[in-house]
């Protein structure tokens, strides 16, 4: 049972190592439109204010694709405000993530439909479990930095335990 819950609420749809490892010509040929990008350890260092040249490199990268991009963050809004100022890119702070109201909201607002939208994050429980319940198409990337607070520490430990017995099968 569990495993059925697994595979239909959380399973990331991709796994990747980072945010080069996306084939983006790929996507853009499948028709998606959107890109929604998660910021503490997808595309920065947790608590980071300013885009690092990674996140430069990978945001140029998409925007050459011509997706939109949405950062969606359930940290507060003053810092991700100027994260992405720093990117030149949208953003929805406290988004509540796995909660999907937002999500949602945007996607009405631009008229896009759920399944031409990537969301793209390093967490099951925050990241993907919203995109597969907004019906995105979910790519988890693995975290860029190993330092991470204690609740998101015992995430991993559940995120890992899931990976390692349902993941071939
Ligand atoms: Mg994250």
């Amino acid at each position: 049972m569990l495993k059925r819950w697994y595979k239909k609420r959380l399973k990331p749809d991709f796994r990747v190592k980072d945010l080069f490892s996306i084939d983006w010509a790929e996507f853009k040929a499948k028709g998606i439109k959107m890109v929604f990008l998660d910021i503490d350890n997808t595309l920065a260092e947790h608590g980071s204010r300013q885009a690092d040249d990674y996140a430069q490199r990978a945001v140029s990268l998409i925007k050459s694709f011509d997706f939109l991009i949405c950062i969606l963050s359930n940290a507060l809004s003053d810092r991700i405000a100027d994260y992405a100022k720093s990117l030149n890119v949208e953003y929805m702070a406290q988004a509540n993530k796995p909660g999907i109201k937002k999500i949602l909201q945007k996607l009405a607002e631009l008229n896009i439909q759920p399944q031409q939208t990537l969301m793209i994050g390093d967490q099951i429980f925050t990241d993907i479990w919203a995109g597969k319940r907004a019906g995105c198409v979910t790519i988890m990337v693995e975290q860029r930095f190993a330092n991470e607070a204690i609740q998101i520490r015992f995430k991993r430990k559940l995120e890992r335990f899931l990976f390692k017995r349902y993941e071939n099968r």
